[in-house]
């Protein structure tokens, strides 16, 4: 990358060192030409597009922070949203694009929060899908009421033998 202060086409790596979380490293440089140091974080590159059109980097606190207050009052520890925004990175990354839609980050939360807690994932589905009656709420609930019969049917020999 170009030099920020003189716009000089090449730089030196002076120090590298990965973060504590292992998800990036940061390089200091140094510029062969004006001879001052700037720095560069490098990550493996995942933005998420938001409805106006910007982007930002895809963060882990964003999914905890915008899943937690469909949790307030649910048996959900801290510990549940770390895991779940883990699903979560690895469901978007896994499609190998290094930019996604903000909307299809929504819908990769939908089923790991389904998994964690059944009210929590109706309440962020309510505002997430934008249920505008009754109707979206009771069809929903169908769904889950759908899946717990034909989970009962499948694991019904697997539950007699507890
Ligand atoms: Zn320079």
């Amino acid at each position: 990358m170009f030099c920020p202060f003189c716009r000089h086409p090449d730089s030196r790596v002076v120090d590298s060192r990965t973060s504590d979380d292992g998800t990036s490293i940061r390089r200091r440089r140094q510029c062969p030409n004006c001879g001052r140091r700037f720095s560069t974080t490098e990550t493996a590159s995942l933005a998420v597009i938001k409805r106006n059109g910007v982007l930002e980097p895809f963060s882990r606190e964003k999914i905890i922070s915008g899943v937690r207050k469909a949790c307030q009052g649910r048996p959900v520890t801290d510990g549940d949203l770390a895991q779940l925004a883990q699903k979560v990175e690895e469901a978007v990354r896994a499609s190998g694009a290094s930019q996604i839609d903000a909307n299809e980050v929504g819908l990769a939360i939908l089923p790991p929060l389904r998994d964690l807690d059944e009210v929590a994932y109706l309440r962020f589905a309510s505002v997430y899908q934008a249920f505008e009656s009754l109707d979206d709420f009771e069809e929903s609930i169908k769904t889950l009421r759908q899946d717990h019969a034909n989970k009962q049917t499948t694991t019904g020999s697997a539950a007699a033998d507890r």
